[in-house]
C-alpha cells in the first residue's frame, strides 16, 4: 500500500531499523552509493560497520517509507564496491521520490556546512538540539539561523496549439526548455512569471495557472511550475541569457529537450499529452 506520508522530517530517528537505516554520505556533493550490476543503492547502517569511517555533521533526516535516513559528509572511499556520484547521475535510474530524499540529505548536510560560523559575531554555530526546527544557534551571541532555500519560477507558455521554448547560451546546441528564473526578495511568484518571461522574450502572459514544484538542490532551489497563456507581444530575446525563443507545435518537440528527472521535462510532457 502506498504511504500517504511518504517521508516523515524527524530530528530524531523514529524507527527501530538500525540495520537498514539509509546513510546518505557525501564527499563535496557527490554521494556515495553502492554499485550493483544495475542500479545505486544507497548504503546502510551494516554495510559502514565493517568499515568504521568518520563522519562529520551527522544528521538524523527522518525516515523514508519507515527506514530512518541519515546524512552526513565523508572523506575516504569505501573500496571498490562504492563510488560517489552527483545527484544528477543519481536521478537518471530512480524514482521521483528517492530523489527527493537524496535532495533533502544535500540540502540539509550543505546547511550545516554553510553554517559553521555566526554572520554577526564570526563565532562558532552550533545545531539546536531541542524543538522541531532546523535551526542553528552561535556559542557567543545567541544569533539563531534557519535553512533558506531559493525559490524559482518555472512556466510553460501556450499559444493556441504551440509551445514556447528557448534556447539557453548555457544549453548544448540545438536543446530548448521553458522559462525559468529566480523570484526576486518581496515579489510574487506570478509577478516573476510575468516579469521572467517579459525581461528574456517580450511576450506578456495571463491565466496563470499553478503546475506543481520541485526541490532542486543545485544548490539550493525550490521550482515553482507554472502554466500560463499567450497575452500579446512578439519575441525579442534577451540575447543575456536566453539566444533564441520559437513558439514549437507538438511534433516539432521531440528531439529539442533533454529529458531527465526535473519539472521542465514534467511541463514538456504536460504540453506535448494535452
Ligand atoms: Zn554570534
Amino acid at each position: 500500500m502506498d504511504r500517504y506520508i511518504k517521508f516523515e522530517p524527524s530530528k530524531e530517528p523514529l524507527y527501530d531499523t538500525y540495520d537498514k537505516d539509509y546513510m546518505y554520505l557525501f564527499n563535496g556533493s557527490k554521494l556515495m552509493v553502492k554499485l550493483n550490476d544495475t542500479e545505486y543503492i544507497i548504503p546502510n547502517k551494516k554495510d559502514l560497520e565493517l568499515f568504521k569511517p568518520q563522519i562529520n555533521h551527522l544528521q538524523c533526516l527522518g525516515a523514508y517509507k519507515g527506514i530512518n535516513c541519515y546524512c552526513g559528509e565523508i572523506k575516504e572511499s569505501l573500496g571498490e564496491n562504492y563510488d560517489f556520484i552527483d545527484l544528477r547521475t543519481y536521478s537518471k535510474n530512480i524514482s521521483h521520490d528517492d530523489f527527493l530524499v537524496s535532495a533533502k540529505a544535500l540540502l540539509l548536510l550543505d546547511y550545516i556546512r554553510n553554517n559553521q560560523k555566526c554572520g554577526i559575531c564570526g563565532s562558532q554555530m552550533i545545531v539546536k538540539i531541542s524543538g522541531n526546527d532546523r535551526a542553528m544557534i552561535c556559542s557567543s551571541c545567541d544569533n539563531m539561523v534557519w535553512p533558506k532555500t531559493a525559490p524559482a519560477i518555472i512556466v510553460a507558455i501556450t499559444k493556441e496549439d504551440k509551445l514556447l521554448l528557448a534556447h539557453n547560451k548555457m544549453f548544448q546546441e540545438g536543446m530548448y526548455s521553458v522559462i525559468a528564473g529566480f523570484v526576486e526578495m518581496g515579489e510574487t511568484f506570478e509577478d516573476c512569471v510575468r516579469r521572467e518571461v517579459f525581461e528574456e522574450t517580450g511576450i506578456k502572459v495571463h491565466n496563470i495557472k499553478y503546475f506543481g514544484s520541485q526541490p532542486w538542490p543545485f544548490p539550493n532551489s525550490m521550482m515553482i511550475g507554472f502554466t500560463a497563456e499567450y497575452l500579446e507581444g512578439e519575441i525579442k530575446v534577451d540575447n543575456d541569457e536566453i539566444v533564441d525563443a520559437q513558439w514549437f507545435t507538438k511534433e516539432e518537440i521531440p528531439g529539442k529537450y533533454k529529458k531527465s528527472i526535473s519539472i521542465s521535462t514534467e511541463l514538456i510532457e504536460w504540453f506535448l499529452n494535452k
